[in-house]
């Protein structure tokens, strides 16, 4: 267990919330409840949120290791955004393509459902729904650019979904150096997502939700959740664990637990800000293979982050790879060089958190009523709009709605377990070395890369 002062440390949004950190109680003793969900990131929180709204009668009890908002919830970009987890084609076998078209459209619109809940209860989490920048910053990521375009002008987007843009238009809203050009999508909002999973954690309560904190669960069964101290009995048990799956009994294959980690400025002042534009605060993020993406925070900063897919063997998840000085330093190279403006600025807050990757790199959402056991995850680098349509679901689910949530093509998807190690972390390896080699071949202008096709069906999906 982590020191109740050290939460702050984690990260630069956990390090700025609006009030100091207050661990809740701790469970002592057994309980029973109508459902217990084990975990408190955003899946968890969602899930709670909105059975407790559809059906305030329930007794529901949430169980976290740490503190709500202590895993990637609290460390996370903070882009708001409509991508899916994994490729779309991947969700093809349950739905077929409309399947995909369907999802695609349910995430578009989960934007603006959560930030009616931010609205509702008044959750100062500076939401701003300005879109997103996808910028190119050598000719083989333009192309990319182009043909994601093209590939979701298939499945049905159209130009008021997204736009191409040239060097120029991409510079009248952020001057990013280096920039060839781009696209721009509004379905995004920035957000500072310490303050929206803690502020959603609130708002859980205020609907009757009792969350214990600092109590780690080490079993799930059949109607209840252990933990050391004390056991909650429900006939509904939801896991909501993510990438820490991986540490409960036989779940260690489940996911790749893959550190993504980030840098933040000081605030800069209003000079610099001129020069280097963003008055929007789109989310901004680049083509690489390995790619990096930035936010213009509430509080004036610049929090840039990826560079990634960080992965320790046998799937360990230390607090001492949260700050590979190696990434680090790499991030802030790519500050520099894409925001001169802001070279001088000093950076306050390095950190890294993990997410959760399927075998398949998709999402999934399951509900068993035989047993009572639900869960859902697997939303890799894409869950802040999709735990929320994890949350509605498993809703619609536990409480027997025939819903079009229910109907989406991750729900009842299987993913398959990772392979034993070494064969896990030797395939990890290969891969992330080889789509590194091909973004350094492409930022000296020698690409595409061809050899990166290959593996790029396995790299971080965006
Ligand atoms: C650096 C970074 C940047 C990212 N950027 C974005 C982004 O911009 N947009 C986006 O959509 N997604 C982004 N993601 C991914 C996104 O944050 C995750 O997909 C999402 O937060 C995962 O869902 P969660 O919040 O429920 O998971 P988590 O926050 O990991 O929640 C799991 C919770 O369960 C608790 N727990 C685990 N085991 C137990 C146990 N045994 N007992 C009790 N509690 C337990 C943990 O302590 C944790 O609080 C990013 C992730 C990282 C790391």
């Amino acid at each position: 267990m982590t020191a109740a002062a050290d939460y702050g440390a984690r990260s630069l949004w956990l390090d700025t919330l609006a009030a100091p950190i207050v661990p809740r109680p701790q469970l002592h003793g057994d309980r029973a409840a109508d459902v217990v969900i084990v975990g408190a990131g955003f899946i968890g929180l969602w899930t709670a949120y909105c059975l407790a709204r559809a059906a305030p009668a329930l007794d529901i009890v949430v169980l976290e290791a740490e503190i709500a908002g202590f895993g990637a919830a609290g460390r996370n970009a903070g882009f708001m955004s409509a991508g899916i987890a994994g490729q779309p084609r991947a969700y093809v076998a349950r739905g077929g393509w409309e399947g995909v078209r369907r999802a695609e459209r349910a995430m578009i619109e989960g934007i603006d459902h959560v930030g009616e809940v931010v609205a509702r209860e008044g959750i100062e989490c500076g939401w701003a729904k300005a879109g997103s920048l996808r910028i190119a910053t050598s000719q083989a990521q333009l192309e990319r650019v182009r043909a994601g375009l093209d590939s979701r002008r298939e499945r049905g987007l159209g130009e008021s979904d997204l736009q191409l843009l040239d060097a120029g238009e991409v510079a009248s809203r952020v001057r990013v150096s280096g920039a060839v050009g781009g696209a721009y999508t509004p379905h995004c909002a920035r957000v500072h997502p310490g303050r929206l999973v803690r502020g959603l954690a609130e708002a859980c309560e205020r609907a009757g939700v009792q969350i214990f904190e600092r109590s780690r669960v080490c079993r799930i069964e059949e109607g209840r959740a252990r933990c050391a101290a004390g056991t909650v009995r429900a006939p509904i048990v939801v896991q909501a664990t993510e990438a820490f799956t991986v540490d409960l009994p036989g779940r260690h294959r489940d996911f790749m637990p893959v550190f993504s980690h980030m840098v933040a400025t000081e605030p800069l002042d209003d000079h610099t800000w001129s020069q280097i534009g963003w008055e929007g605060c789109e989310t901004v993020a680049d083509q690489r293979h390995l790619f990096t993406y930035a936010q213009r925070t509430v509080d004036g900063r610049i929090a840039i982050g990826g560079r990634g897919a960080w992965y320790r063997m046998g799937s360990a998840i230390r607090a001492a790879d949260e700050r590979p000085p190696a990434v680090h330093a790499a991030l802030e190279r790519t500050l520099r060089a894409w925001f001169p403006a802001g070279a001088d600025a000093a950076i306050t807050h390095r950190w890294g958190g993990v997410f959760a990757v399927p075998r398949d790199w998709s999402m999934s959402i399951e509900f068993d009523r035989a047993t009572g056991l639900a869960r859902a995850g697997g939303l890799a680098g894409h869950g802040l709009v999709a735990s929320s349509l994890c949350g509605r679901t498993l809703a619609d689910l536990i409480l027997g709605r025939d819903s079009e949530l229910a109907s989406l093509p991750w729900v009842g998807h299987r993913s398959g377990r990772w392979e034993v190690e070494p064969a896990r972390l030797v395939a990890q390896r290969l891969i992330t070395a080889v789509l590194a080699g091909a973004d350094r071949i492409e930022d000296a202008g020698r690409g595409p890369a061809k050899r990166a096709r290959l593996v790029r069906r396995f790299a971080p999906s965006r």
